[in-house]
């Protein structure tokens, strides 16, 4: 029984919110903060009336380490899940240091004024973290997130070697909208619009943005072009997977979706900048995301499924072979459990079942780590509980060259 103090209350946070409450023997209490607090407060109603929970709320800006400080000596929780935006991980890690207090993400660390993103800020917070007696569980979504526990699972229950390693990410549903992203707009497109990378041979190997690409099989989908990626779980998966030879990452998009990425990066709306407008500096991309729909909205007439999984090939007891493990989830599914659409759900429910397994002792250690580094059976069982259950193909025939 413990106290969970979630900040962001975007698409993300209002899955977590939702399946915590629906767990009251692990999460006694929750407070949800974020920077708007009104958008806490129709979360905490959802609670009220679909979980029968009563949440705290608060306003919070999560960039201001004094006020996080202030807010956790307040509410005492015993574990801090951030799902507000990767600009925030390094402040809310601050505060969690000078408290005592757990900390959970689903996305590493970037600087608001450059779009990079890597581990080396948080994974400098480890001897911190141990000194202070104290747990950061890194990057627990589904992407990273599950995409490292399933890698672990394989690593653990199919292989003695793994060599390669793709990591597959399908969209297939329809929101209605001529262009939406599905999580954080501004987090989506700084992430699509750089450079892609992949490992390769003990290093990395750099492509112009979405220059690889081809079309990929996915299951009860179909065929969809897949647009080869720069994704932050490969970077902790190669570490502490070492015969990895090549891994890679992979994304649908639609055309429609392209068309309008390409006409909105040429006249420069995703330009991360800062330009003067009408004698106030603005940042154009975080002007466009003020005009799309918020990720959080999209659920109620999406259709079609997501599909995300890991495709594997390696040795055991000395003989090559293939694997894949993956999750299909309806948007209509994510929808009738927690009026969300599968892309916020695939994250929030890992989130949900990180911070149980942190909670309930299960992946417990002080210092900073991801997720692949803990056991992966209790996170998987739970996983499929919580409503993402998951489906594995041993010789598999996977759409790769080796
Ligand atoms: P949203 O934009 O819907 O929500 C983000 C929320 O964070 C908003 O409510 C926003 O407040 C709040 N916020 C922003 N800045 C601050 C701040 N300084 N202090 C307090 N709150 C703040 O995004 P999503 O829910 O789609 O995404 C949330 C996170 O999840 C992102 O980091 C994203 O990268 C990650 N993610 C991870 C995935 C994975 O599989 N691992 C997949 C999808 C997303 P306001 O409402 O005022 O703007």
């Amino acid at each position: 029984m413990s106290k969970v103090l979630i900040i962001g209350a975007g698409g993300v946070g209002s899955v977590v919110t939702q399946k915590c409450a629906s767990v009251p023997n692990v999460f006694s209490e929750i407070m949800l903060a974020s920077r708007t607090v009104s958008k806490c407060e129709q979360i905490a109603q959802i609670c009220r009336e679909d979980w029968n929970t009563e949440i705290q709320t608060a306003a919070l800006d999560a960039d201001n380490v004094p006020e996080t400080v202030a807010l956790i000596k307040k509410f005492q929780p015993k574990l801090v899940i951030n799902v507000a935006l990767p600009y925030q991980d390094l402040p809310i890690m601050d505060a969690c240091l000078e408290t005592g207090v757990h900390y959970l993400d689903t996305a590493n660390y970037e600087p608001i004024d450059e779009a990079k993103f890597e581990y080396s800020w948080q994974w400098a917070y480890q001897d911190r973290f141990k000194e202070k007696g104290i747990m950061a569980l890194l990057g627990c979504g589904f992407d990273p997130g599950v995409t490292g526990v399933f890698t672990a699972y394989a690593a653990k229950h199919h292989f003695d070697e793994m060599h390669y390693l793709d990591i597959v990410d399908c969209n297939a549903g329809d929101h209605g909208k001529a262009f939406a992203t599905n999580f954080n707009p501004e987090i989506n497109i700084r992430e699509i619009t750089q450079e892609g990378k992949y490992w390769e041979n003990g290093q990395w190997v750099t492509i112009p943005a979405m220059s690889i690409h081809k079309a990929i099989e996915y299951p009860n989908i179909g065929p969809r072009e897949s647009y080869l990626l720069y994704h932050e779980e490969l970077e902790s998966l190669v570490k502490n997977f070492p015969t990895i030879k090549r891994a890679r990452f992979w994304m649908t998009f639609g055309q429609e979706y392209l068309t309008h990425l390409r006409v909105l990066q040429n006249v420069g709306m995703t330009s991360i900048q800062p330009i003067v407008y009408e004698g106030k500096e603005i940042v154009p991309l975080q002007f466009l995301k003020a005009v799309l729909p918020e990720p959080a909205e999209l659920g109620e007439n999406y259709t079609g499924e997501t599909s995300i999984g890991c495709q594997i090939k390696g040795i055991k007891d000395g003989e090559e072979r293939t694997y894949y493990i993956y999750n299909n989830c309806p948007h209509q599914h994510a929808y009738k459990d927690v009026k969300a659409q599968s892309v916020s759900y695939t994250t929030g429910v890992p989130t949900m079942v990180g911070a149980m397994m942190m909670l309930t002792g299960q992946w417990m250690k002080a210092g900073v780590y991801n997720v692949e580094e803990f056991d992966p059976d209790p996170f998987l069982e739970q996983l499929s509980k919580h409503g993402l259950p998951w489906h594995e193909l041993l010789y598999a025939d996977l759409p790769h060259e080796y």
